[in-house]
């Protein structure tokens, strides 16, 4: 994925830095727009109309008090209004997310992929942010996932380079020459999404069967086949390994300090599988690059 089509210098004459300077505001506004998502779609509430506001006062915040980050520092934390404080969990989401864009524009650079990374990005962000919440993954987030990634693996070959997609360069794609390439992406699409959503399916079953307890979310695994459908079989198992090896230290460690030891502990396993995704879609390819050459002979 790191096929560079040009440079933002190149387009804009521009230094580098003002494109990074760009994706960040960018970033930010996604992020105060995130905050809105994460807020009302476990609601079921629109997230167009009303304007934001207060939740203390329920005062309509004005444009000016709105800018991503700042305004949150400016106010010191609190409502103009009220002088209620607002949780540091919005200029979290604002930085966090510009941070992120930085990082996905520095590792893809300006190429048709870009808009692609980011929309995966934001969509995951909104998904660990209302799983730690609210222990879901809705619907209105994991099927449109799902549908972009194979739209995005139907039309790229069609349209652009095939060079975005690692699992192009492994088995069995690599054994397709024959196909259209389309259909190859395709192929692949389902595959990493049945890998991904069905591992989580058949892990969920057997610890049912054994404990008698629901213990891994269909919202898992309907977000993992959306990841599956984009990343290929490959960077999903690496995804489900890093959310995995994460979720499990965390676990181990929620549990060690938990005083009830008899009382079962829910993790969200979407805030890790999120996680594991963002990391597979950005350095996926260099950390199986690595492990190759570390430990197989
Ligand atoms: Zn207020």
């Amino acid at each position: 994925m790191n096929f560079y089509l040009t440079t933002f210098e190149n387009v804009t004459g521009l230094p580098e830095l003002f494109a990074y300077i760009f994706i960040f505001i960018f970033g930010a506004a996604i992020g105060s727009f995130l905050n809105v998502v994460i807020h009302r779609v476990p609601n079921e509430e629109s997230i167009v109309f009303p304007n934001s506001a207060c939740p203390n006062c329920k005062k309509s915040i004005k444009p000016y008090d709105n800018i991503p980050i700042l305004s949150w520092m400016i106010l010191g934390g609190k409502c103009r209004n009220c002088k209620n404080p607002i949780s540091p969990r919005y200029p979290a989401v604002e930085l966090l997310t510009a941070l992120l864009f930085v990082l996905v524009f520095w590792q893809i650079g300006l190429n048709a992929f870009l808009p692609v990374a980011l929309i995966f990005v934001t969509a995951t962000i909104a998904l660990i942010f209302i799983d730690a919440e609210n222990m879901i993954l809705p619907n209105v987030i994991t099927y449109p996932l799902l549908a972009f990634a194979l739209l995005i693996r139907l039309i790229f070959p069609l349209v652009f380079d095939v060079s975005y997609f690692s699992d192009f360069k492994i088995f069995p794609l690599n054994q397709m020459g024959n196909y259209p390439l389309w259909a190859t992406s395709l192929f692949g699409a389902i595959l990493g999404g049945l890998l991904g959503g069905g591992s989580l399916w058949l892990v969920g079953e057997i610890w049912k069967r054994l404990r008698g307890v629901d213990a891994m979310g269909l919202g898992d695994v309907k977000m993992m086949f959306g990841v599956g459908a984009l990343l290929g079989w490959q960077l999903t198992l690496l995804s489900i390994f890093l959310g995995a090896f994460s979720g499990a230290i965390i676990g181990i460690f929620l549990i060690s300090r938990q005083k009830d030891k008899d009382m079962q502990t829910q993790i969200p396993f979407g805030i890790f599988l999120g996680i594991g995704s963002i990391i597979s879609l950005l350095f996926g390819e260099q950390l199986v690059r690595w492990y190759f050459l570390m430990f197989v002979p």
